[in-house]
This record gives structure tokens, sequence and C-alpha cells, in this order.
């Protein structure tokens, strides 16, 4: 089979799996090669640099009870939620997301997906081929978020 770095613009069939939405010849990979601030994630990339785009489409997966990283980074975030339920906390606010929501992230703006407890959450993630390293809450900022009213009893850091 051929890598998928070299494919031209051909058809990658999607399929859902009884392990989650997948795409024919598309790797499924770890969320983050290391690290502990974030549970039970996976990620695909749909169209990376190769797409001749300067951005990137990735598919995250998040199983029932798991959680991305809470971060934020000068880079902004496209995401369009594909399946399941969740909650997404952008800056100060907290959202039920459901399929075909849309939700932009900004600049230097804090954020975390969430899936539900009973169910998992996938969505379409675009970025700049381009970008800075996200970073986590320093232990003053982590103290100051677990006290927010609206999304300090929901961060998980
Ligand atoms: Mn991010």
């Amino acid at each position: 089979m051929a890598e998928v770095q070299t494919l031209p613009a051909t058809l990658r069939r999607f399929q859902a799996t009884d392990e989650g939405f997948r795409w024919e010849t598309v790797p499924l990979k770890h969320y983050k090669p290391e690290g502990t601030h974030f549970r039970d994630i996976t990620r695909q990339v749909l169209f990376g640099p190769e797409s001749g785009l300067p951005a990137e489409l990735r598919y995250f997966e998040v199983e029932p009870g798991g959680y991305s990283t809470f971060e934020r980074h000068e880079h902004v975030h496209a995401v369009l939620i594909l399946r399941g339920r969740g909650r997404a906390i952008v800056g100060e606010q907290l959202f039920e997301v459901q399929p075909f929501d849309l939700i932009h992230v900004p600049a230097w703006t804090w954020h975390q997906f969430q899936a539900a407890e009973d169910e998992a959450l996938g969505f379409l993630c675009m970025v700049a081929v381009d970008r800075d390293r996200p970073t986590r809450p320093t232990p003053e900022e982590a103290e100051q978020l677990r006290r927010h009213p609206v999304i300090g009893p929901h961060v998980r850091l």
C-alpha cells in the first residue's frame, strides 16, 4: 500500500468501524506523541502538508469520558463536530456540542474538548501548517481556572 504522504489527490473512502471513524490509508495516530494531560483520544491527519494547502485537516476521536489537553497557542482552530456528544471549553465559555456544530478557537484562547461520559466525540479540526507549540496553564493560572464560576467545575487539567 502506498504511503499516504505520496498519494496524489485521490478518493479515500470513509469507513465507520467498531473502533470509530476511519478513512482508507489514513493512519490512526496517538493524539500527541507524549504527555499525560489528555485521555483516550486518537488523531488522523486527513489532509496534511502534502495537500498543497497552508492548512491541515485532522480528525480527532475522543472516547467516552476522554478529553483533549487544556491548552492555548497563537494559532487558531476551526472545528466541525462530526459525531457524538460532548463539551467544548473555549475561553470563559462552556458549550454542549453535537454533530455539525462549528467552533472557532481564537488565538491565545484556552480550550479543551471533552467527550460525554457515555458517548464518544469526533471532530474535524483545521489548523495552519506553520504553527506554534501549545502551552498549558502555569500553576497560578490553573488555580485561577479552577476557581472560574463557569468553566472551573469542568476543566480537566
Ligand atoms: Mn489546540
